[in-house]
């Protein structure tokens, strides 16, 4: 019997039918934890395109995202200059293990908007973008200590596991298991705004310390947004310490503007870490900053790192098309800060009125909302989705706006919205 008379016959939608085969294939249906939505009691969407602002699942349904592959999709899903650059790229053939072209053009082009960065070094996610510019201080100063803030995320790696951000939170994880102690003896978490506590950081541990990391806007347990005045003293207080400031942009680089917020704030940090946007939805990572720390890298330096697919010509086409367009549109940005602005303000009002403590956390063009009860987001989640509104599956996650929601995309979630708070 065919597949899909069979799937007629037990009334399986082909959701279900393809949920099943996720399920028996993927721990928990999914290669990624946030993507299962199991902590809102809901099973993984399961997504077959994207058009602009939206994405459809198998069974045809529309979702306006939010998620945007977790901010990299700025431009919308399949945006046309991109498209054309990846089709364009691969008729050349997908990857030689040597320079190409393609990569020289998009460092320059990140380079033109974030002109600190004498170098950069390319590879194929931002958790290997941190782990280069971790292991990179640490290889410049000859120190072993890191000091990273609670609850911000820079990628999966061992030593940087430990009060991690979003992903663990929502599970309700403090620290992965399989990460023994001595893994991370040489990481020190600090709170984040806490002038007192990392002075007395670097009075214990000042000429140990390789480098402070810091989220400039954090993405990673809800939008935090940034304390300018907190990130200056970082870099004063590094400097005297002669440790290394890493700035972890890789959700924050090209969301609020063509460049990084190193930029913004007029701070430069040591060393840069980017990933998402820049690689215009396929797998990239980046780190760099100055001629001076970037040279102790392997091939110059001691400082070993590699990768087979670092600065793979598809991913460069995508990423340079994507940050061309940027540039070009670079006087929007402010357009889908009123956007997200319109959804949390209508949101806060209706919380008012209907008498729902509700968090609003925002910068630009991120927004986190999260409950007093904390029962009402799976709910407010599941209402949401019914009416095609896609938000990320976690209080502790961002959700962001891109460039393709248009006027009408806003309306429909603040719509969507109001009836959801009401159902309540
Ligand atoms: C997403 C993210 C990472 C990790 O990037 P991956 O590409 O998922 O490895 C690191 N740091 C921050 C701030 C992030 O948001």
């Amino acid at each position: 019997m065919a597949e899909s008379t069979i799937n007629k016959l037990f009334k399986k939608t082909k959701e279900s039918s393809l949920l099943e085969r996720a399920n028996s294939i993927f721990v928990g249906g999914v290669n990624s934890p946030v993507r299962s939505m199991r902590s809102i009691g809901m099973k993984p969407l399961i997504i077959q395109k994207g058009k602009g602002s939206r994405v459809w699942n198998v069974e045809d349904k529309s979702y306006i995202d939010h998620v945007l592959s977790f901010g990299a999709m700025i431009l919308g899903h399949d945006h046309l200059s991109v498209e054309h650059a990846i089709k364009e790229a691969s008729e050349r053939g997908w990857h030689f293990g040597m320079t190409t072209p393609a990569e020289i053009e998009l460092a320059e082009t990140i380079k033109r908007a974030i002109p600190f960065i004498e170098k950069i070094r390319f590879v194929n996610s931002g958790t290997e973008a941190v782990m280069g510019a971790v292991r990179l201080a640490r290889g410049f100063t000859g120190r072993k200590k890191i000091v990273k803030f609670k609850h911000s995320y820079h990628g999966h790696a061992d030593y940087l596991l430990v009060e991690g951000g979003s992903g663990l939170a929502t599970l309700k994880i403090p620290l992965s298991k399989g990460v023994p102690e001595e893994f991370y003896e040489q990481t020190i978490i600090a709170e984040y705004g806490d002038q007192e506590n990392i002075e007395t950081i670097f009075k214990k541990n000042g000429e140990d310390i390789a480098a402070i990391i810091v989220e400039p806007v954090g993405g990673n347990y809800g939008v935090v947004p940034p304390n300018e005045k907190y990130l200056n003293y970082l870099r004063q207080i590094t400097k005297q310490n002669q440790s290394l400031l890493i700035f972890d942009e890789v959700i924050t680089g090209f969301r609020f503007g063509f460049g990084a917020v190193a930029d913004l704030f007029g701070i430069k940090p040591d060393l840069i870490c980017l990933g998402k946007i820049i690689g215009g939805g396929l797998p990239i990572g980046a780190f760099g900053g100055s001629d001076g720390i970037m040279q102790d890298l392997a091939p110059l330096g001691d400082v070993y790192q590699a990768s087979t697919f670092a600065g793979n010509p598809i991913v460069m086409a995508a990423g340079k098309a994507t940050l061309q367009e940027l540039e070009l549109i670079k006087g929007n940005y402010g357009s889908l800060t009123r956007y997200v602005h319109e959804i949390t303000e209508s949101l806060e009002e209706v919380c008012i009125e209907v008498g729902i403590g509700v968090n609003i956390s925002r910068y630009r063009s991120m927004f986190s909302i999260k409950f007093e009860d904390q029962d009402m987001f799976p709910k407010f989640y599941k209402y949401l989705l019914e009416q095609g509104v896609l938000l990320a599956p976690s209080e502790y996650e961002a959700n962001f706006i891109s460039f393709a929601h248009s006027k009408e995309d806003i309306e429909e979630t603040k719509e969507a919205i109001l009836k959801a708070i009401k159902m309540l």
